[in-house]
């Protein structure tokens, strides 16, 4: 493949350091450029011999360990001074300066205790610097909603690269598709020396995008043709992204046929995904689809029961079944009923009892997700225009005279919402996808039939449009 390039790790490791380190530590002592790449061998630069030797003291070890983790590889750092002299004449008064700031702040010692060991030069292995810590098997609750899921994904991060390969976790939204997949990266990365990579698709556009820009498409395509386990998280995301959908397919192909897991989620199933090239679906729906439902009274309660242990916090078991019976919809929602009581709490110094809880919850429980348009407002215009009750719209009657409507319902939602026809489902009644799919189709078959009832859709449009106003 030519010579090595390692500067996407490079900047990569420098976006790390920037967010682990305090402002000023960071552009105190990360004033590095990067030079060249050798075999596994790195070449920075450095303004001073002085500032080479605090550099290599301090962070060596740091950033050999940072490159190790990006890369997989171990990648050694040497330094050369390269006087910055250009510009103006007044660069070596400059340069002198700083070096005095770096004088006194190393004398002064505030940043640094120093008696503070250095990174021990065996890399062991910190946590993984895409991954969330806390998304490991432990804190996941596995219910009927997930069990399959949950159990492919554990086998995955045993044997990467074999039994489910691709695989792709499909669900609603808050459902734990992240949490699922980094769990596998986390575990994967605790028993495994393998290189994880963790990323959005929107993360993946961009970078991608980034790389055409400054001519480094090549450094983009090593990094991740390298992962042992790839892991792309929202690839709905990807809809309509001509080009980076050319660029997976070809990561795709590389990594697949070198045996290596890769794994993505999606917000629906990939049938239902718009403006996806033919042979790039073809790809994702190979291997494995796996999807999560919405959780169980009963599984509601044991997440809910599970976070407040996590939390170290005392929420009487009345309150977590108020949230459990009152939010169905998402996982997401029911932890940020439950962050909300124990912010109250904390607040107000009063623990929490049931009643503050309904109080503090109201709002949460009335009001269904913040949109421009709600399916409930979608719902009660189409109920109304029918003539029929909102109750009987998402119920389980299934006359004519309801089902037609419901099925009106569903094909506006889909066409002016966001919502995948998952989370539609749950919301008309707790119905299943392919429900919400065959409704959609049935009023797609009448629209050829009969074609006056486009008016009737339109009507529906401004009627719902000109609800909240
Ligand atoms: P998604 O990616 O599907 O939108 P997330 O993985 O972000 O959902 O999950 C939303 C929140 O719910 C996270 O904080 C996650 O830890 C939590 N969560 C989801 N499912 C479970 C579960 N089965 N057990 C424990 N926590 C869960
Ligand atoms: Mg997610």
């Amino acid at each position: 493949m030519g010579t090595w390039d390692y500067n996407i790790f490079w900047k990569e490791a420098l976006n790390q350091f920037k967010n682990e380190l305090s402002e000023q530590e960071f552009s105190m002592w990360f004033n590095m450029d990067y030079e060249t790449s050798g075999d596994s061998s790195m070449l920075l630069s450095v303004p001073s011999g002085f500032y080479r030797d605090q550099v290599k003291q301090r962070y060596q070890a740091r950033i050999e360990t940072k490159l190790f983790e990006l890369s997989g590889q171990h990648i050694t750092v040497d330094f050369e001074i390269k006087q910055r002299i250009q510009k103006e004449t007044k660069a070596e008064e400059n340069k002198t300066e700083s070096e005095m700031y770096l004088d006194k702040a190393v004398k002064n010692t505030k940043f640094f205790t120093s008696d503070k060991q250095q990174e021990p030069a065996v890399r062991e292995r910190g946590a993984h610097p895409q991954l969330r810590k806390d998304y490991t098997f432990d804190n996941f609750v596995i219910g009927e909603n997930n069990s399959f899921a949950a159990n492919a994904a554990i086998a995955m991060s045993k044997n990467p690269g074999t039994a489910y390969n691709p695989c792709l976790i499909y669900g609603g939204v808050g459902l734990g598709k992240t949490h699922l997949m980094q769990a596998i990266g986390n575990l994967a990365w605790k028993e495994k020396n393998c290189k994880i990579i963790y990323v959005t698709a929107e993360n993946f556009t961009n970078e991608f995008i980034r790389s055409i820009g400054e001519k480094t498409t090549q450094e983009f395509k090593n990094k991740y043709r390298n992962a042992d386990i790839l892991l792309i998280d929202d690839i709905h995301f990807l809809q309509k992204k001509i080009e980076t959908q050319e660029e997976l397919f070809h990561t795709f192909n590389a990594l697949y046929d070198a045996n290596k897991q890769i794994i993505f989620t999606c917000d629906r199933p990939v049938s239902e995904l718009k403006n996806l090239s033919e042979r790039l679906r073809s790809r994702f729906e190979r291997g494995l689809n796996v999807d999560l439902q919405p959780p169980s009274y009963e599984t509601r309660c044991a997440i809910l029961t599970k976070k407040v242990e996590a939390r170290g916090v005392q929420i009487p078991p009345e309150v977590i079944n108020l949230i459990a019976k009152n939010i169905s919809s998402n996982v997401r929602d029911l932890e940020s009923s439950l962050t909300k009581l124990i912010a109250y709490a904390e607040l107000t110094k009063k623990p929490v009892t049931l009643e503050s809880a309904q109080q503090q919850l109201r709002d949460t429980f009335g009001s269904p997700k913040q949109n421009n348009v709600t399916i409930e407002t979608i719902q009660k215009v189409v109920a109304e225009y029918f003539s029929l009750s909102y109750t009987d719209l998402k119920g389980k009657k299934r006359t004519k005279a309801v089902s037609f409507p419901r099925q009106m319902a569903m094909y506006i939602a889909r066409e002016i919402t966001e919502y995948s026809t998952t989370e539609l489902g749950m919301e008309f009644g707790g119905r299943d996808h392919t429900t919400v799919m065959h409704g959609c189709q049935k009023i797609e078959e009448r629209l050829k039939a009969e074609p006056s009832l486009e008016t009737t859709i339109q009507k529906l449009h401004k009627l719902i449009k000109d609800y909240n106003s």
